[in-house]
Order: structure tokens, then C-alpha cells, then sequence
């Protein structure tokens, strides 16, 4: 009788065919070798939610490595073995795709918030190291015991609850980071974080999360921005303490922006942004420049971001100065800015003025340029600047409007 799990894997729909052929060679193998052979965590919970799959994480009982070996022999593609853990990289044949093995381990962490140290074991142990219970289900693919659901923790039925629970009190204490997790998970599916665990986040995991790598706590920031449902999930990260611990200049997300995540610059802007980027932007514009420089230090963003964070908060703060200049002015005040910082200005204070240099101001130039200036036989100095920014101007002003127009003023400024 097939169970319901191997019905939903076998669902075109919810797991793609090639995908479906890759469980189907790593399941065969699997077995071959006499290895146990589970797809764990996110693949499990999703399939029981009717939710569409791709990542295949794959444990088995046994050897990760010689499993990518059997793989590789079989079927080509290059494996990249890590022994220190047991596991593998299979780069898949003809494709740019890989696939992480993994051998079925336990964790022991030396000090709060470490990175654990492993050990191979079996696969209760391996799911008694995870996260949440919706997260520490495994499904066993090889040979005939395909589709049978292991659930040592009762995970489905907090699924069918909506509850984000962890496994143990200290979960939060050897890893913060599940901390950021639970938030994402609650805010994904509208779950709960179930109340002995909301207890767990409390002044001792807060301090251990306060004590974590930029890089680590970003990576986690980042998964959530680039979520449909980020803002409630920021929101819940600031009700928590979550925010402060990292620290505490780390403004509240202003939920009257929620609708602005989503934004991204249309194609005909050219302006090249992620839905992480843009979160970031749209969440800490209001954050004086100071206080930018030691978030920025604090998250470890890269220069660019960086840069664009302090560019648009700086640029906020001279907005009233601007008002009701002209066209040339704006244009080059914000020439100055990153476009990136501009955009996100005008998304949040609707200034026409922002949209237009973006649109349009930032591409007129006159006809007139270096060249034109040296067959005029004017000696090349700081004066060529002068004339083709005037010339500039007179585009951006309507003092000009066409290219007989330009030559008048050319030869006026030229004289
Ligand atoms: P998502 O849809 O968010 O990617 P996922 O379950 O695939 O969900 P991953 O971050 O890819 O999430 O992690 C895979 C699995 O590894 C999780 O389901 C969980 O079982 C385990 N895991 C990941 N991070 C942790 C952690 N910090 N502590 C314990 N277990 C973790």
C-alpha cells in the first residue's frame, strides 16, 4: 500500500520529474549499498503541507561518501567528499546543480551558540539535533520501504496544529540562531511558536544570540527579508527582544511600509536590486548615518550596501532642502547618491521629484562634449566642465529644447 507521503512524492505537481529522477538514483544506490536512505526537514514538512519541493536533503544511515562514489560512478559529475563530516557534494552530471550527502549524525555543542561538533549515528539521533519538530521528520526512500514517515517527535501533529515547538529547553542556548528560525517558520505558515518554546527565548538565549558572528546573524536576516510575509516577521523579531540583543540600535520595522518590500525598481529603471537589499533599505532609512556605520559594522554588510544604506539616510535628511528646486539642481545634488539610495527615498516619501531624476533627469546630456568643445578651439581646462554642465542645466531647466537651441547657448558660453 503506498502511504500518502510516497503519493505526494510521486506528484508531478508538488516534486518536478527531474528532481523525482534524482531521489530515484540516490534511493537506488542507497539501497544497493545497504544503506538506510531518509529525505529530512523542509522536504518532509512540505510535502505533508501539499507544498511544492525542491531541495532534497538527504541523509543516510552508512556513508555519505561511498554513496557519492556508487553516484558518481554510475551516473559521472564530480564529488567533492568532506570526511571530517561524513558527507559529500555530488556536482550532478551536464548541470550546474549539486546535491549535498549527508551521513546520519549526532551533535554535542562545547559552548553556547559553537558551532557543533559531530559524530555519525542513526537517524533518530540525526532528527534529535534539529530545530523545531515540523523540521525533524525524515521520509525513508530506499527500496521497499519507500515513503515511510519516521516522526519520532511527533512533528505532524504540530503541523496539524500550527505550532513551532523546539526539542529540548536548551535549544535556543546551544543555537540563537533557531531563535530567527522560529520567527521565519511562524510567519511562513501563520503557526505559532508554542509557548513552552516562546518561554525558551529569554534573557540567557537572547545574551548567547547577542554574542553571535555579523555573518551568522545576517545569513539569518537575510532568509527572512527574502520571505512574502518579512515584515510581520520583523515585527515579531522586535517584540521579542530579538532586534536589541543584536543590537540595540536596530530600529523597529515600521509596519506602514510592509507593502513596500515587494516594490523592487521596474526593469525599465535599470537599477539591479534583491528583495533582501531592498528590506534592508526600506527598514533602516530612518536610522541616523552614525548609527548606519556600526550597524552596518555589527550585520557585516558588504561596502555596497553599506554604502547605499548611508547614501539614502543621508539623503532623506536633505530632502526638505530641496523641495521646489529646479530640475538641475535636484539632478545634481542627487547625482551624488547611489541611484540604489534614490530609489528607495522615493518609494518611501513619494517625492515626484526622486522618481523623475531616476526616470529621466539622470539620462539628459547635450549633444555638445569634449570634442565639440576642442573643434571650437577652446584650450581644455575646467572651463569644458563649466560649459557642458551649463548646457546640462539648460536641458534639465527647458531652457533649451532642441539641439539648434543648445548651439545658440553653446556659442554664447563659448565666447
Ligand atoms: P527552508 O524552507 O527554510 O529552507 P529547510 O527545512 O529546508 O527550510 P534548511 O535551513 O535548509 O531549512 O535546513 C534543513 C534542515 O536542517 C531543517 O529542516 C532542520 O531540520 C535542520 N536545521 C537547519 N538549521 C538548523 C539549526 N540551526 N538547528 C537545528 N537544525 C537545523
Amino acid at each position: 500500500m503506498p502511504t500518502d507521503l510516497a503519493r505526494l512524492m510521486l506528484d508531478p505537481s508538488l516534486l518536478p520529474p527531474e528532481k523525482r529522477t534524482l531521489l530515484s538514483r540516490v534511493a537506488d544506490q542507497s539501497a544497493a549499498l545497504g544503506f538506510p536512505c531518509y529525505l529530512v526537514g523542509g522536504f518532509v514538512r512540505d510535502l505533508l503541507l501539499h507544498q511544492p519541493v525542491n531541495d532534497l536533503d538527504v541523509i543516510v544511515e552508512g556513508d555519505a561518501i561511498r554513496l557519492g562514489r556508487a553516484l558518481l560512478q554510475q551516473y559521472g559529475g564530480k564529488l567533492t567528499p568532506h570526511a571530517p563530516f561524513h558527507t559529500a557534494i555530488w556536482h550532478l552530471p551536464d548541470s550546474d546543480e549539486t546535491l549535498d550527502l549527508i551521513t546520519a549524525r549526532s551533535e554535542a555543542y562545547e559552548f553556547p551558540g559553537a558551532l557543533p561538533s559531530v559524530t555519525p549515528s542513526t537517524i533518530a539521533d540525526d532528527l534529535r539535533r534539529r530545530d523545531f519538530t515540523i523540521n525533524a521528520m525524515a521520509v525513508r526512500v530506499d527500496g521497499p520501504h519507500f515513503g515511510e514517515l519516521l516522526d519520532p517527535l511527533d512533528g505532524q501533529v504540530d503541523l496539524q496544529r500550527g505550532l513551532i515547538r523546539a526539542l529540548h529547553p536548551r535549544s535556543f542556548v546551544d543555537d540563537p540562531t533557531r531563535i530567527l528560525r522560529a520567527i521565519r517558520y511562524e510567519g511562513r505558515y501563520r503557526f505559532q511558536i508554542e509557548p513552552a518554546t516562546l518561554k525558551w527565548i529569554d534573557a540567557e538565549s537572547l545574551g548567547v544570540l547577542s554574542s553571535l558572528s555579523g555573518e551568522r546573524l545576517r545569513h539569518e536576516l537575510d532568509l527572512i527579508l527574502a520571505e512574502e510575509n518579512a515584515a510581520a516577521m520583523l515585527l515579531c523579531t522586535e517584540s521579542l527582544g530579538v532586534l536589541h540583543a543584536i543590537h540595540p540600535a536596530l530600529p523597529r520595522f515600521d509596519s506602514t511600509r510592509a507593502n513596500l518590500l515587494g516594490q523592487l525598481p521596474s526593469a525599465d529603471l535599470n537599477l539591479p536590486c534583491e528583495r533582501v537589499t531592498l528590506g534592508y533599505l526600506v527598514w533602516l532609512l530612518d536610522v541616523p548615518a552614525e548609527d548606519l556605520t556600526v550597524l552596518c559594522r555589527r550585520l557585516d554588510f558588504t561596502s555596497e550596501l553599506s554604502e547605499t544604506l548611508v547614501g539614502a539616510s543621508r539623503l532623506k535628511a536633505q530632502l526638505p532642502a530641496l523641495t521646489n528646486s529646479r530640475p538641475s539642481v535636484w539632478t545634481f545634488a542627487l547625482e551624488k547618491f547611489p541611484p540604489l539610495s534614490v530609489f528607495v527615498v522615493s518609494l518611501v516619501t513619494r517625492e515626484p521629484a526622486l522618481t523623475t531624476f531616476l526616470a529621466t533627469w539622470r539620462n539628459v546630456k547635450p549633444h555638445t562634449d569634449g570634442e565639440t568643445l576642442k573643434s571650437l578651439s577652446l584650450p581644455p581646462g575646467p572651463r569644458y566642465k563649466e560649459i557642458l554642465s551649463r548646457l546640462r542645466a539648460a536641458w534639465l531647466d527647458g531652457e533649451v529644447k532642441d539641439e539648434a537651441e543648445e548651439k545658440k547657448l553653446l556659442e554664447f558660453l563659448a565666447k
